[in-house]
């Protein structure tokens, strides 16, 4: 399934999804060749990139310059950074913006960023004259090994965030790993918890690699390509399976329900970032598995170690905040989008790569689980 790579060879991991597959193409230094590979899937084609103003300043020089070297024409949408950039506001201006530079059916968008901007580019492109193509060049880990992948987009509504938005894939992904060396380190950090996410879902080998390399990963050795594609091959995977998330890929959830009442809670704020609030997510799913028996305490406590060793939050202590009590949690824990007719869904799990989807909790013992927690 996926192309056989030497070492400097980029990893291609392929999302088989009929005739709106799509590459992920992992290296460093790929955007050097963005345009040539441009060039070669759409002939002729015009580009837009959209970025925010951060990654325009380190990173979209080299982008345009890879894009007039092949001789593509391309115009630049800049929106400011951060979350607030995921609103309908500044989608109607990148919509605009697009429009303005005369982007048509059969041109391309390039969404050059973190989560945010790819959720907003990938969106501006699945309405813009009805379907634009775009391409997603994640520039934050969570965005390599995670949201550019999948074809989820969205824009934050005032009732609630990823609310309003389409399912748009996108038809390349090219994932300089290169990029990352500009990040800052809180934000690498909380993209590798989604990294150790997949092995805690799914790949017992994986999160054991990880515990073993994870400094690698950082420094940013061939072992940050390994890691990117092990994950992008599984999140490839459970799309393949459940494009539009009527079964398993809410496993990709794990950490994300008790975590979302933790974001929610400190109102989506720079107090705890969404990959934090996943650790310490992560890390009650696994305590609460042990408390109902699922798994063995010495487990949830080797995931523990981990993140913690990472410097990632695994107790509630970890975040100086003042957390509402458990009720309020509880009600938070309600509003995450992943309810359904009511009932809240839990990914739970049977050890470490043997995550599982379940509505069949007591939300008693939740709530007495999450008052311990906290106290
Ligand atoms: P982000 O896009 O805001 O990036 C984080 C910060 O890093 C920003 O300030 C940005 O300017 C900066 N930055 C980005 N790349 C950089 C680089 N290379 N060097 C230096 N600074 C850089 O946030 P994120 O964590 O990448 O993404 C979060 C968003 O992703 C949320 O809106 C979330 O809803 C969304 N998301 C979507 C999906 C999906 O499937 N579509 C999945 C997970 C998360
Ligand atoms: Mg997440």
């Amino acid at each position: 399934m996926n192309a056989p790579t030497r070492p400097g060879e980029p990893i291609v991991v392929d999302v088989a999804l009929g005739d709106r597959a799509y590459d992920i193409v992992i290296g460093r230094g790929l955007v050097a060749a963005l345009g040539q590979r441009l060039a070669a899937l759409r002939p002729g084609a015009k580009v837009a990139v959209v970025c925010d103003v951060t990654v325009a300043a380190l990173h979209l020089a080299a982008v345009e310059a890879a894009l007039a070297a092949a001789g593509i024409p391309c115009a630049r949408v800049i929106v400011a950074a951060g979350e607030g950039s995921k609103s309908f506001a500044t989608l109607e201006r990148v919509c605009d913006e697009l429009l303005a530079a005369r982007i048509e059916r059969g041109d391309l968008v390039v969404a050059l960023g973190g989560g945010v901007v790819g959720d907003l580019a990938g969106f501006a492109a699945a309405i813009t004259r009805r379907g634009l193509d775009y391409v997603q060049v994640p520039t934050t880990l969570l965005a390599q090994v995670d949201s550019s992948v999948g074809g989820k987009t969205a824009v934050n509504s005032k009732l609630g965030k990823n609310l309003v938005g389409a399912f748009h894939q996108p038809i390349l992904v090219l994932a300089d790993t290169g990029l990352l060396d500009t990040l800052p380190g809180r934000e690498f950090r909380a993209g590798y918890a989604e990294v150790a996410k997949y092995g805690l879902l799914g790949d017992a080998g994986f999160f054991a690699w990880l515990e073993a390399n994870a400094r690698d990963v950082f420094s940013g050795g061939p072992a940050r390509e390994h890691a990117i594609a092990t994950c992008c091959r599984m999140k490839a995977a459970i799309v393949a399976r459940d494009e539009r998330e009527t079964g398993d890929r809410a496993l990709l959830n794990l950490g994300h329900t008790f975590g979302h009442a933790f974001e929610a809670a400190a109102g989506f704020s720079a107090k705890l970032l969404h990959g934090e609030a996943v650790s310490l997510g992560m890390v009650l799913a696994f305590r609460y598995s042990a408390r109902i028996g699922l798994l063995p305490k010495t487990e949830a406590e080797r995931v523990e170690k981990h993140l913690a060793d990472i410097g990632l939050p695994t107790r509630v202590k970890d975040v100086p905040f003042r957390w509402p009590d458990a009720d309020r949690m509880m009600d938070l824990m309600a509003q995450d989008k992943k309810v359904s007719r009511g009932r809240m869904t839990f990914i739970l799990a049977r050890g470490i790569g043997q995550a599982f989807v379940t509505r069949d909790v007591d939300p008693n013992d939740i709530r007495a689980f999450v008052a311990s927690q906290l106290a």
